[in-house]
């Protein structure tokens, strides 16, 4: 038997900071004076993620499979989202071996939550959380970040997929 053919995929999202709530990330709400802004939940990290894992088969991007267009992704939790590139890939015969991502914000405190993080993600995408890592930095106060304006994930993801014995 051949090894299992790999594939490595980033991903990388804004969303802007306004007034209100909630603020979502990674899946978890987090009490925040401030919120972000856009047409789902605007959970920048789970985003990030999915074009992560669609950009690794070449699958297109969520404003692809999710047009921003469309009512019906209107508030949408971005679980559910995830939850339909999970099955994109499983019908493929893809399988998730890890994903890692970087929220950098410069408020509120992320640590905090990562572990909530990864267990929702976990869930949703039935992965051990010792294959999702969650981190957060901060911009150092510098930029659109550093001003608050707004807060930006990027991830990667590495899929596997067994070879068929007497394919080439
Ligand atoms: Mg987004």
């Amino acid at each position: 038997m051949s090894a299992p053919e790999m594939r490595v995929g980033t991903g990388y999202d804004v969303h802007q900071l306004v007034a209100g709530g909630p603020l979502v990330l990674g899946g978890v709400a987090i009490p925040a004076e401030r919120g972000l802004l856009g047409h789902s939940d605007a959970d920048v990290a789970l985003h990030a993620i999915m074009d992560a894992l669609l950009g690794a088969v070449a699958l297109g991007d969520i404003g692809q499979h999710f047009p921003p267009s469309d009512p019906a992704y209107r508030g949408i939790d971005s679980r559910r989202l995830l939850a339909h590139v999970r099955d994109l890939l499983a019908r493929e015969g893809w399988r998730i071996v890890n994903i890692d991502c970087t929220i950098v914000a410069e408020r509120p405190k992320i640590a905090p939550h990562t572990a909530a993080m990864r267990a929702a993600i976990g869930e949703t995408l039935g992965l051990a959380t010792d294959r999702i890592g969650i981190k957060a930095t901060t911009n150092e106060r510098i930029g659109f970040i550093g001003r608050e304006e707004g807060i930006a994930a990027i991830a990667v993801a590495l899929l596997a997929r067994e070879s068929v014995v007497g394919s080439p």
